[in-house]
């Protein structure tokens, strides 16, 4: 019997994050004051975000200590498991060995708790009454809200209204939690109103979402805005998932030729790449593709620039690889990858040459999550299928060449809360990326 899981001890869970600014050769493009496009200071960023946070963003120190109340309660569910898809192999006749590492076992079903919980622990150390954020399929907002309940924080949500519409038991979950969940554009800020005047139908995105949290985040003292994805120390955060991947990659006995991982802002693409990456700065030959949608094709598509990251242009300007900050991608079912940007560290890495970047369809996204559940069990959120869809082409790439290919890909959370567009899909009522436009979706 081929072994199937490669579980860790809780002893295991990694106690520094890596930090893969250190190893650039190159300190990453700062942030850029939105006033005067000079590169941004903490105290700039300080009305915003907690110190702790900012120092950790800014810094190109190597290793990070992990805060003891940090681990312990990532340990509710870390280390998380690495999977070897013996079955998924089997049904693609594939020479190839698939591994994947499920982030789905986090109590908000996705790889989001791991920075969410970071955090709101710097927010609370600092005093933090409250944060605001945005949120699009409602994963990263189910996760905060979490964290911020485990700290004893309000939290208030911006939710993109097309996913606010698409996905509902993603609010409820929210609300679960403790949180205020407004469909965005919302009737609470200046911006969102300004839009719904113009737009009363606008199906949102999360350029607009983050305006209307960061104009909440200004307008009181105690609150503080928290991103999900994209910033440096958000992408260190997930670093953990790449840390305890490498250790059971070890125990299968096995190193990846391709590692895979679908991307949105970058966040879990970045938490499973880049303490790879550190072995491929020192001469390792190791690829890694991220994979995006058709329907919002930043790194295969968008120049690499500095950009705002939101739509109504008030937070800083970052360098990476942008469909424009007033880009509003169609409604697709995986809404956790409608960003018009790009995490500045994977758009960097990829501007070097170090990492490769796909963009699929998605009807094909479906096809491939339809048949790795029916193979390893596990229902994926359309976001992972992503990954998933590129593995299986990676194992048929494989097969037509008669190569062993050790492929590793992030299944970046479950499905449970997308049932509804695996119905779509089932009743034809998804469209292929080619069909599908903003206006033909509302
Ligand atoms: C949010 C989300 C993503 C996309 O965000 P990244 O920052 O690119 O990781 C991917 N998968 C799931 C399950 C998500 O919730």
């Amino acid at each position: 019997m081929e072994q199937r899981q490669f579980i860790l001890s809780q002893n295991d869970i990694p106690t520094q994050w890596y930090n893969v600014a250190a190893d650039l050769g190159e300190a990453p493009p700062p942030p850029l004051h939105p006033a005067t496009q000079q590169p941004c200071s903490p105290d700039d960023l300080a009305p915003i975000f907690p110190m702790g946070v900012l120092e950790q963003e800014m810094s190109t120190q190597r290793w990070i200590d992990i805060p003891d109340p940090v681990l312990q309660k990532l340990a509710l569910w870390r280390p998380s498991p690495l999977f070897r898809a013996t079955e998924l192999e089997k049904a693609l006749n594939t020479p190839a060995k698939i591994f994947y590492k499920y982030e789905g076992t986090s109590p908000a079903g996705s790889h989001k708790l791991n920075t969410a919980i970071a955090q709101a622990y710097y927010n609370k150390l600092e005093g933090t009454k409250r944060i605001a954020t945005e949120t699009g399929a409602g994963q990263w907002g189910s996760a905060l809200s979490m964290a911020c309940s485990f700290f004893g924080i309000g939290c208030t949500v911006y939710m993109v209204r097309c996913s606010f519409t698409q996905k509902p038991y993603r609010k409820s979950l929210m609300q679960v939690y403790g949180a205020e969940v407004y469909p965005s554009p919302s009737e609470k800020t200046r911006f969102g109103k300004q839009i719904l005047a113009k737009d009363p139908d606008c199906p949102g995105s999360l350029g607009i979402a983050i305006s209307e949290a960061l104009e909440d985040t200004v307008a009181h003292d105690d609150v503080k805005y928290s991103l999900g994805s994209v910033l440096n120390h958000v992408v260190l955060h997930q670093t953990v998932i790449g840390l305890e991947t490498k250790k059971q990659m070890e125990m299968a006995g096995v190193y990846p030729d391709v590692i895979i991982g679908c991307v949105g802002g970058g966040s879990n693409f970045g938490g499973i790449v880049m303490p790879f990456m550190a072995d491929k700065f020192a001469g390792k030959n190791v690829r890694a593709t991220a994979v995006e949608p058709k329907a919002c094709p930043t790194l295969t598509e968008g120049p690499y620039k500095y950009d705002f990251g939101d739509t109504a242009q008030m937070t800083p300007l970052l360098k990476m690889h942008t469909l424009g900050a007033d880009f509003i991608p169609p409604a697709i079912h995986a809404g956790g990858l409608r960003y018009h940007g790009m995490a500045p560290l994977v758009s960097l890495l990829k501007q070097k040459g170090m990492i490769d970047a796909v963009a699929v369809d998605q009807m094909d996204i479906f096809e491939a999550a339809v048949l790795f559940a029916r193979t390893e069990g596990i229902v994926p959120a359309p976001e992972s299928s992503h990954a998933i869809c590129e593995a299986i082409s990676e194992a048929k790439r494989a097969k037509e060449a008669g190569k062993e290919t050790v492929i590793l890909f992030n299944l970046s959370g479950h499905g449970f809360l997308d049932l509804g567009a695996y119905d779509n899909y089932f009743h034809d009522k998804l469209q292929s990326t080619a069909a599908c436009s903003t206006c033909a979706q509302r």
